[in-house]
């Protein structure tokens, strides 16, 4: 006795049977109503999300860490030795940091949120008789969804109708090998494994060739990726520059604490107070080890991520914003990226003669040419039946189909019409290796093959010439030469040809019967560059990036248009083609990379040998593509870039960056932001780790000078609180210096220290301990009681004075301008409020152990303040002398 179906074995029963339980008309798909009340039911098809941290948990955390404790335990010190106010001061200072610490984090989590919701899947639904494109995360059960090759499958479903669907459970099943897919209904035989299952489509897994069309039988965590999820680890990885920052952290921590133990037992020696000196040195360790830096850098690669969709370019792997600055070459698609993808027939040539669109038709074989380009097509009409079926917007599709239906139309032969008159029976999808498609349909008895293609992979296999009164004899060389002339006007040119069967060939001999073909003609196809490439490629040439092509398109064609871009400056210049590349082993190939801007006829699987051999010259590559045969390059480029109107879930999976617009000026933009957001956390590093050497400088000569403690706990732990906290994000909206685009990519193992950083932060940090010391040394001399408040006021200004010098590692601020960070002065000037504040304002004096300020006094603090800035001015002056000048 036969087992009963249970619920979830859709593949042991009959499509019809399934739509029925479903309650869904397979050819209009639900209508919205019934959408609505299924989501209510069934919740979104989405997998239970992983672990995020709760606005709690976050606060939590900041009390976890270690120089927290530190500053807790010094809280009880102080209580212990009576200073109570100290206790109460240092405890606010803590929660105040942790609110700070939190805030970041919270904003850091959030931004990172925000691009992961961006980055979802979507998919493309039959619903009120309408195709649309929805996320994938409003699918219900019912829902019909229709795949192509590149699509993640966004739900489990039972597949209605399928054109060599072939789909890759690896991530599923673990098996690597892709299973083809059908639709016909399975029996019960053993366990029946998921691999097994070949009429269901899973949630998870990715179509990688032709075409499908499946109900939805289960939606979110009732998938049976749902049923296995444990959710892969959405955490976030850290970025190289993270963990390097993290480990030169730890080594400066034990450095700093090193110094601070030094200074408790020198301090003991001299018979200070045991309980203060110890404060001290615990305020100054807090202050002075980076704690803060990692968090501050993902906070800054988080922020400019989601600025970076602003200019349309969305970063799927954060460490990729730090290294878009490194990039030398581009590898870019042609179709959509440099050109605008926005095709329409030029002319349709057969037997000789040439049709315009507009012109009347001047033989059969034209109209059996456009009967083909109409047939042998997948674009769908879209939008109701009364749309102008003229209109570029009624057909949605591949553009170079799109554009051929519209040059039927305007020959008078009607796609919907055709396709109702002779419906298409069996098919071999197109793809960009083979470079042809072909569809069967029903002709008198028989059948007829439409073929369309690339030239060269079409006129081998045709060997006559089609003409209604039987063929004629075809000259394929004549042909082809006419196809490179058009295309070295920069056409894309595509041969057309057809073929009568008696019978319906076999599925597995339909690439076979794609021979012995009749030639219909050529049609030429123009896709105008995109007006903003052209700008974009003079951007990436200044900026030390080389532009290079990489299409599947004509060599000619490619030539012509890279001519155009201004990627090559030559209309003779080399063009590299697949087969070139066939016939070169590694070695040849890596010696032309450097010199050849144009590959052309390249299949996506050659990309990668363009990757490796430009790796191995030393170069730094980002290569963008589409397909799911992208994806190997993808992956082994330093940043793979998917396209997010055109692209495939898979190539969008493999890429650590998106185009929103298929752009190629958007790769331009990105990597200008990605190189302002490297120097602005160098602008971070190179303000906080100065002025942290020159707190250490000034309260560890002092004793060495013979003068008494500057600064007391307190002010320290304040320093530490307002200079780091504000001031150092506000640097996060620093814009991009003036030259940003015109000096040449950073080498990508540089050291974030590189550049004379070392020597400013010593150099810098010693002129801001000799400037509170001095002032120190000045007060005492000429009898000033307050010198301890002065020390203190000239420690947070100088700071204040130092950010806004370095501002521009180029540029004098005057001509930066104040207004064009006004964060970044909001924060100074709030700091410099503040700092009055603690100083005039009578009930604060006893808090922070601070006198008011004669104006002397105050002049005298402003002035040596100021001088940190005149430094680093003259700093960058001598860095950038005209000997020095390299850009
Ligand atoms: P790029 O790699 O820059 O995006 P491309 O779009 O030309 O360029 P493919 O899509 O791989 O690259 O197309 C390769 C060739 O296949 C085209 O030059 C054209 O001759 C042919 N071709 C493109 N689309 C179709 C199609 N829908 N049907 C038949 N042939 C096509």
């Amino acid at each position: 006795m036969s087992t009963p179906i249970q619920p979830g074995e859709c593949y042991l029963q009959d499509i019809d049977a399934l739509a029925q339980a479903q309650a869904v008309d397979l050819a209009q798909g639900l209508g919205s109503e019934e959408v609505s009340r299924r989501t209510h039911t069934h919740g979104p098809n989405e997998l239970a999300a992983g672990k995020t941290r709760s606005p709690w948990q976050l606060l939590l955390d900041q009390f976890k860490d270690f120089m927290v404790l530190v500053l807790l335990g010094a809280a009880v010190i102080s209580g212990l030795v009576g200073e109570l106010t100290d206790t109460l001061v240092i405890l606010l200072i803590v929660v105040l940091n942790a609110v700070i610490g939190f805030v970041q984090a919270w904003r850091a989590d959030k931004a990172l949120a925000a691009l992961r919701q961006l980055a979802a899947a979507h998919a493309t639904v039959l619903r009120n008789g309408q195709v649309q494109v929805v996320p994938a995360s409003v699918l219900v059960p019912g829902d019909i969804v229709l795949l192509e090759a590149g699509n993640q499958i966004p739900a489990d479903l039972r597949l209605i109708e399928i054109a060599q669907l072939q789909v890759d459970e690896s991530a599923l099943t673990g098996e690597s090998v892709t299973v083809a897919k059908q639709t016909a209904t399975l029996q019960r035989e053993g366990t029946n494994a998921l691999g097994d299952r070949t009429n269901m489509a899973f949630k998870g897994t990715t179509a990688t060739h032709g075409r499908g069309r499946g109900l939805v039988v289960a939606t979110g965590m009732r998938t049976e990726l749902g049923k296995v999820a444990t959710l892969l680890d959405s955490g976030e990885r850290s970025t190289p520059l993270q963990l390097r920052l993290a480990a030169f952290g730890k080594k400066l921590a034990l450095a700093v604490l090193a110094i601070c133990a030094i200074l408790f037992i020198t301090g003991l020696l001299r018979g200070e107070n045991p309980a203060l000196i110890a404060l001290t040195a615990i305020s100054l360790a807090v202050a002075a080890i980076p704690e803060a830096l990692p968090a501050v850098v993902t906070i800054l690669l988080a922020l400019g991520a989601r600025r970076m969709v602003g200019v349309n370019a969305l970063v799927r792997r954060l460490p990729s914003v730090e290294t878009l600055g490194s990039v030398t070459t581009i590898c870019s698609d042609k179709t959509g990226t440099l050109t605008q993808n926005r095709m329409h027939a030029e002319l349709v040539l057969a037997l000789g003669q040439r049709w315009v669109p507009g012109d009347p038709l001047p033989s059969p074989v034209h109209t059996e040419a456009l009967r083909a380009a109409a047939l042998c097509n997948d674009a769908a009409r879209h939008g109701s039946d009364q749309d102008s079926a003229t209109a570029g917007n009624a057909w949605q599709g591949d553009p170079t189909e799109t554009a051929l239906v519209l040059a039927a139309h305007a020959g008078g032969v009607e796609k919907a019409a055709l396709d109702a008159a002779s419906p298409r029976v069996q098919e071999q999808p197109f793809d960009s290796e083979r470079k042809r498609m072909t569809t069967f349909h029903k002709e008198g008895d028989g059948f007829v093959a439409y073929t369309k293609g690339a030239p060269e992979s079409m006129l081998p296999r045709c060997t006559r010439q089609w003409t209604p009164d039987g063929p004629q004899p075809l000259d394929t060389e004549a042909v082809l030469q006419t196809a490179q002339t058009l295309a070295a006007q920069g056409l894309r040119v595509l041969a057309l040809a057809r073929r009568s069967h008696t019978l319906l060939p076999d599925t597995n001999a339909l690439e076979a019967v794609e021979n012995e073909l009749e030639l219909l003609g050529l049609i030429a196809l123009i896709d105008p560059p995109r007006t903003e490439a052209q700008a974009a490629v003079r951007d990436c040439i200044t900026a030390g990036i080389i532009p290079v092509m990489i299409t599947g398109d004509h060599p000619a064609t490619a030539r012509a248009i890279a001519h155009r871009l201004g990627i090559v400056d030559s209309t003779e210049a080399p063009v590299l083609t697949g087969a070139d590349l066939t016939s070169m082993n590694d070695a040849a190939l890596q010696a032309q990379v450097g010199r050849v801007r144009v590959y052309a006829r390249v299949d996506p699987a050659q990309k990668i040998r363009i990757v490796e051999a430009l790796q191995a010259q030393g170069h730094f590559v980002a290569m963008t593509g589409d397909g799911v045969n992208d994806a190997p390059a993808l992956k082994r480029a330093d940043i793979g870039i998917a396209m997010g109107k055109g692209g495939t879930d898979v190539a969008r999976e493999a890429s650590s960056l998106v185009l929103l617009d298929d752009n190629f000026a958007t790769i331009v933009a990105a990597v200008k932001e990605g190189r302002r957001i490297y120097d602005n956390i160098r602008k971070f590093v190179r303000y906080t780790m100065t002025d942290n050497s020159g707190e250490i400088i000034t309260i560890c000569m002092a004793p060495l000078l013979g003068l008494p403690m500057p600064l007391l706990p307190i002010h320290i732990l304040w320093v530490n609180l307002v200079t780091d906290g504000l001031p150092g994000l506000a640097l996060a909206t620093e814009p991009a210096e003036r030259n940003i685009m015109r000096r040449p990519p950073r080498p990508p193992t540089e050291s974030m220290f590189a550049g004379g950083m070392w020597q400013h932060i010593l150099g810098i940090g010693l002129l801001l301990g000799a400037l509170c010391l001095g002032v120190q040394a000045w007060a005492i001399d000429t009898g000033h009681d307050n010198w301890q408040t002065m020390v203190f006021t000239v420690l947070i200004l100088g700071q204040m004075a130092h950010i806004m010098g370095i501002r521009s590692e180029t540029e004098p601020l005057w001509r930066l301008g104040l207004r064009t960070n006004l964060p970044l002065l909001g924060a100074v000037v709030l700091t410099f409020v503040l700092q009055m504040a603690t100083i005039y304002v009578p009930a604060l004096n006893p808090i922070f152990k601070t006198q008011p300020l004669s104006a002397l006094e105050l002049g005298v603090c402003l002035a040596a303040a100021s001088m940190m800035y005149v430094a680093v001015e003259l700093e960058k002056l001598w860095r950038n002398r005209p000997s020095r000048r390299v850009v």
